[in-house]
């Protein structure tokens, strides 16, 4: 079995077409989504249809949550308040109703799926360092949680001992999944990466090998900058995506 993991699109539709056709070449089983389908970028309607169209299971994420949920908009700063404000003119009701139905997390074989972290999922709080990573595992059972949110790939291990530790992935996009270890895995941003790298990013689990890979693929930046300008978006969002910060 090989599962793709996609996150935090944004509607980004550039980065998601390329991302869903480097996903065919991988000879994936399926896909999973773990939110932020919206918010941000100029093509809600058409990233909402690919990720129904592609993934086997899709939860919600903060910026897909504000959408039906007004007093969410109250932690969000300016520039995604004025984003997610356009969003919602732009979904139709079935769109608007099919983002509420979204569940806050997911479970599949020996693996946990939510949006931001474990210990409560609602509060949208981050998981970014081995601090929060150790107050993160006791709350769930499964080997692996894949995580998103923070548009930042990261790995946190646990060892057979309870000793914990970060995985460098810019040594090594590819890591073994070991027998006696837990890990906690954040898969990076498919629309709006944050760790310097302009690239899509998601992330590959092979269950028969044994390995996760962290992927990035090119994607046409021009194209995003440009639809998000002529949509009137706030010109940080779009200016942002070339630097991938
Ligand atoms: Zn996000």
């Amino acid at each position: 079995m090989r599962y793709a993991i996609i996150s935090d699109i944004h509607s980004n539709l550039e980065a998601l077409q390329s991302v869903l056709q480097q996903i065919e070449l991988e000879r994936i089983d399926k896909i999973f989504c773990l939110g932020d389908i919206v918010g941000y970028g100029p093509h809600p309607s058409e990233c909402l249809a690919l990720v129904q169209q592609h993934c086997e299971i899709i939860i919600t994420g903060n910026h897909d949550f504000a959408c039906i949920e007004s007093a969410e908009l109250y932690y969000f700063n300016q520039y995604a308040k004025t984003a997610i404000e356009w969003t919602v003119r732009q979904l139709s009701d079935q769109e608007l109703l099919f983002l509420k139905n979204l569940p806050l997390d997911g479970k599949r074989d020996d693996i946990y799926l939510v949006h931001s972290n474990v210990i409560e999922p609602r509060s949208w709080d981050y998981i970014l360092s081995i601090d929060d990573a150790i107050d993160n595992f006791p709350s769930f059972t499964e080997k692996i949680c894949f995580i998103g949110h923070s548009h930042h790939p990261e790995i946190f291990l646990q060892n057979s001992a309870g000793n914990h530790s970060r995985y460098n992935y810019k040594l090594d996009p590819k890591i073994k999944i070991e027998h006696d270890n837990r890990y906690i895995i954040n898969i990076g941003s498919v629309g709006q990466p944050r760790d310097g790298n302009p690239d899509a990013a998601f992330g590959i689990l092979d269950l028969e090998h044994q390995v996760y890979e962290l992927k990035r693929v090119r994607y046409n930046i021009k194209k995003t900058f440009q639809d998000m300008t002529a949509a009137g978006l706030p010109q940080f969002l779009a200016d942002r995506l070339f630097m991938g910060r």
